[in-house]
């Protein structure tokens, strides 16, 4: 057990002997013993004894301590005012962190100070802005196992909520597989796991939260879920997804910890007596409206590894640009709420051509009507996260200032949709249609709010004047109060001929008269002295005090009234949630929209033509043609580009690619599966020209990648994810294969490499590029009915390598290995001796001769094999040459190899 968390041992040996205080504090740790809990001690925060020592290393906080009369615990607190940053370094070292604030004023009750946790704040179910990315979501995730949809046996589901827009989803499974694969597309930061479900699915990088089984309970659940949706069984699939759904709602509300400002809350008492408070209606979430539920075959399916090495959303090598990825090239978005649903479709590419059709009409209609687009652009830029927003409202955690932020938002909406007046295509029009302005809502918050409210809402300011009649007379008794006391000096002064008689105020004694030492005969009689200062006396008239303390209580009030009328406003707007988060996703997708057709004017994109199999003119096959296309990411990160084609049918559907290292084969695979990618967004695409027919999954897999972390040899995590395409790919499938087999000794690499090539050929029919080092398969290529082969040919000029970087049809001549290494820079006597080598392997290979063919074979071909055969350059006996084609290196330990090279340079001796 983490010292940091639970009640600490020191206190809990004495707990009833404590003081009051430190026995709350003990209290709430034993409540939320899964989190380090933040005790509001004034303007501070404090943890004590393990958590303090521990939080005063993570945070760099001075260590001090605390004596009561029961000891002297450890004590580290962190100031109130900028706790998000020390709460983000808690988040990040990997706990949560429950807030417990003081919910009443100190001297409110006789006893101590009453304190309650007002939020638990975790990786997955942050809302605070200052710790969220504005343009990602963040979720937390469900995973549940258990009975599948009609008979399918056992199943998991998966539940995704993002506490801070109320996004919620739920989705499942038979294939953990396919689960994983929706785990890596939504990147949950947090997760809590069904005890029967498999844990091992969620990545490292997701935190997994202990957290109530019986939250899962199909009945639990169920009743959890009809508390916010009407008919929960007709929304989901299954009692898996009921389980998973269900207990995240739990969890949600959990966290939520006790309710707003502060004013209630689960206390320290509360919290020994009542277990079953955690189910209280106060905890509801009710900005939460919409539960979606998908099926992952709904969308182009992205594994972990194709999301990476696509380059979607993190740059493929540790050193790359941050900005070097698809997203970082698309995002035009001018709004945080726009941001997210670009990267939201990205993430869920589509598959209906109809959908997708709708959106390319959009960003064309986008593309073609420059000023529309900018001025779009200009005026989204005015747009807050409302999502973030009416979350923060519906969950009373919102400020005047908020409010304001909505209501300056809502202003923008009817010149959007004046800009969409005329719009064509169905996407707009419809977008049109959906931007409400919600003028009564901002009518409201124009009438109640004043324009430049302050951040605190019970300190007056906040509601303008004319907004309700109580209020106005509390501020006019105060005003003329005032008034009537800035008059009194006149006055005073007039009726008792003191000149310099003044009137003034200070905290401590409220409005006095002061009147200097040489007038203090004139002093009327009902003066009464209040304080003797060096050179004159104050005093107060009963007139003076009756003002006074009706200003004061008139202004109490009056803040008070403000408070109940803010909170009634704030009730009002969250009342309309579902017609704020209905302007807020039109607004979103707008933007979204407005950012693909930027990109697309930006960088020269062209409109995909998308084709349903079964009806394209092809004889209804699938069609996958591009002019011109170019890779998006790495034409924006060098100065030229070379454009390719590419053209693949049902009966040319497999490219075996060839072609010297750094002549642009990795680069030409992904830019094709990425302008699939990027056309199934709806988005346009690089090329001059592109058709296709939409891919069901996408599969990459790029050799000899390293996974040292998992602790597993590259030649076995290689083979595990071939597996996996091979058992899952079908005739709908992209497939990539860059450089697979190179794991193992070249024999291997290449029977393998065939072996594959053939099932995917003969079995799995999908659209393929293989890349590959192995020139045989080229060979292998010309016998496959539905295989041909592309290369990448390079000139040599005057003995260096020139790279064009442009396709051709056909097999590559030679590897160019050597002269890679002279462009690198290797010593010219040992590429002198390399080309010494290669020559007399050429002239002493046979045609024909698959084992070891050292002419084609590219730089990575074993050096020993080739030095082997050809000793000092002379002629090789002939029986030593069978020999050495004979050895199965494959099957050989080093010291086998050594003891054979061995013997056969005795052989060549003798
Ligand atoms: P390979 O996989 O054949 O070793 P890469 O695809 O990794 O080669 O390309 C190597 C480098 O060549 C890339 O980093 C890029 O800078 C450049 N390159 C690749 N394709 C092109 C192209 N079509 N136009 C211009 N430069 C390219
Ligand atoms: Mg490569």
């Amino acid at each position: 057990m983490d010292p940091a968390l639970g009640p600490p041992e020191a206190m809990a040996e004495k707990r009833d002997e404590l003081t009051p205080m430190m026995r709350q504090y003990h209290d709430l740790c034993a409540r939320y013993d899964d989190a380090i809990v933040l005790f509001q001690v004034g303007d501070f925060y404090e943890t004590f004894c393990g958590a303090a020592e521990r939080s005063a290393r993570l945070l760099e906080v001075a260590l001090t301590s605390r004596e009561d009369s029961t000891g002297e615990y450890p004590m580290a607190g962190i100031p109130i005012d900028n706790a998000e940053s020390y709460i983000e370094e808690l988040l990040e070292a990997g706990y949560r962190v429950a807030v417990a604030d003081q919910v009443e004023e100190p001297g409110e009750s006789s006893g101590v100070v009453e304190r309650a946790v007002t939020r638990v704040i975790t990786p997955g179910t942050l809302t605070e802005d200052e710790l969220l990315a504005g343009d990602d979501n963040n979720f937390v995730a469900a995973v549940a196992r258990g009975e599948g949809a009609g008979s399918d046996g056992d199943e998991i589901a998966l539940a995704l909520l993002d506490v801070s827009t109320g996004d919620f989803l739920a989705t499942s499974s038979s294939s953990r597989e396919a689960i994983a694969d929706e785990v890596s597309r939504f990147d949950p930061a947090e997760a809590v796991v069904d005890p029967d479900a498999p844990a091992d699915l969620l990545p490292e990088n997701c935190m997994v939260t202990p957290y109530d089984e019986t939250a899962f309970d199909r009945d639990r659940a169920g009743a959890k879920l009809s508390a916010y949706f009407r008919n929960p069984d007709a929304l989901l699939a299954s009692d898996a997804e009921i389980r998973a759904c269900g207990a995240l709602l739990s969890y949600a509300e959990y966290v939520r910890g006790g309710a707003h400002e502060g004013e209630r809350g689960e206390t320290a008492d509360e919290a020994e007596t009542e277990d079953d408070a955690l189910d209280d209606e106060d905890h509801h979430l009710e900005y939460l409206t919409h539960l979606t539920r998908y099926d992952p075959r709904e969308y182009l399916l992205l594994d972990a590894v194709a999301l990476r090495s696509l380059e979607l959303f993190e740059p493929r090598t540790v050193h790359g640009r941050d900005d070097a990825t698809l997203v970082g090239v698309l995002d035009e978005t001018a709004s945080a709420l726009g941001g997210r649903k670009l990267r939201d479709w990205l993430r869920r590419p589509l598959l209906e051509p109809d959908r997708i059709e709708a959106r390319l009409d959009a960003v064309e209609e986008l593309t073609g009507a420059v000023r529309t687009r900018e001025r779009l652009h200009d005026l989204l830029r005015d747009v807050y996260d409302l999502e973030r927003l009416i979350g923060r409202i519906s969950r009373e955690r919102a400020n005047a200032r908020d409010l304001r932020s909505l209501r300056d938002t809502l202003a923008v909406v009817p010149e959007v949709r004046e800009e969409l007046a005329d719009a064509d295509c169905d996407r707009l029009r419809r977008l049109h249609d959906a931007l409400d302005p919600l003028a009564d809502v901002r009518e409201l918050i124009d009438d109640a709010i004043v324009a430049d409210p302050p951040i605190e809402i019970t300190e007056g300011g906040v509601v303008a004047e004319g907004y309700d009649a109580d209020l106005d007379d509390l501020r006019g008794t105060a005003r003329d109060g005032k008034q009537w006391i800035d008059d009194l000096e006149e006055r005073e002064r007039e009726r008792t001929g003191i000149d310099s008689l003044k009137v003034g105020y200070n905290s401590v004694h409220g409005y006095y008269i002061e009147v200097t030492n040489p007038n203090l005969e004139s002093v009327p009689e009902n003066y009464q002295r209040r304080q003797t200062l060096k050179n004159s006396e104050r005093f107060v008239t009963p007139e003076l005090k009756e003002r006074e303390d009706e200003i004061v209580g008139a202004e109490e009030r009056a803040d008070e009234r403000e408070y109940d009328l803010f909170c009634e406003v704030r009730r009002e707007v969250a009342a309309e949630v579902e017609r704020v988060q209905g302007l807020a996703e039109a607004l979103a997708a707008l933007d979204a929209l407005v950012s693909l057709a930027t990109a697309a004017a930006q960088y020269d994109y062209c409109r995909p033509e998308i084709e349903e199999r079964g009806s394209g003119a092809d004889g209804g096959g699938r069609v996958l043609e591009i002019e011109g296309g170019r890779h998006p990411v790495v034409e924006r990160t060098q100065e030229s580009f070379v454009p390719n084609d590419a053209r693949f049918t049902d009966d040319r559907r497999l490219a075996v690619i060839t072609g010297p290292n750094m002549s642009g084969k990795s680069t030409y695979m992904r830019q094709v599966a990425q302008i699939v990618l990027l056309a199934q967004v709806g988005s346009f695409v690089p090329a001059s020209a592109a058709r296709l027919t939409p891919v069901d999954r996408i599969f990459t897999r790029v050799g000899a990648s390293d996974d040292i972390a998992g602790g597993r040899s590259t030649f076995m995590v290689e083979m595990d994810e071939l597996a996996t395409i091979l058992r899952e790919a079908d005739e709908n499938s992209l497939v990539l294969l860059d450089e697979v087999g190179r794991g193992t000794s070249t024999a291997d690499g290449m029977a393998i490499a065939q072996a594959i090539t053939e099932h995917l050929h003969d079995r799995v029919g999908a659209t393929t590029l293989f890349a590959t080092h192995h020139h045989p398969l080229t060979e292998l290529a010309d016998d496959l009915a539905a295989a041909f082969t592309l290369h990448f040919e390079v000139e040599q000029v005057d003995g260096e390598v020139v790279f064009h970087h442009e396709i051709a049809p056909g097999a590559a001549t030679g590897s160019y290995g050597v002269e890679v290494a002279t462009a690198a820079g290797v010593p010219d006597s040992v590429v002198d001796r390399a080309r010494d080598l290669v020559a007399a392997a050429d002239a002493d290979t046979e045609p024909g001769d698959e084992a070891i063919d050292t002419a084609t074979a590219s730089s990575d071909a074993p050096a020993a094999e080739t030095a082997a055969a050809t000793a000092d350059g002379g002629d090789v006996p002939t029986d030593v040459a069978a020999e050495l084609r004979a050895l199965d290196l494959a099957h050989l330990t080093p010291v086998e190899a050594l003891t054979e090279l061995d013997r056969l340079k005795r052989l060549l001796e003798e």
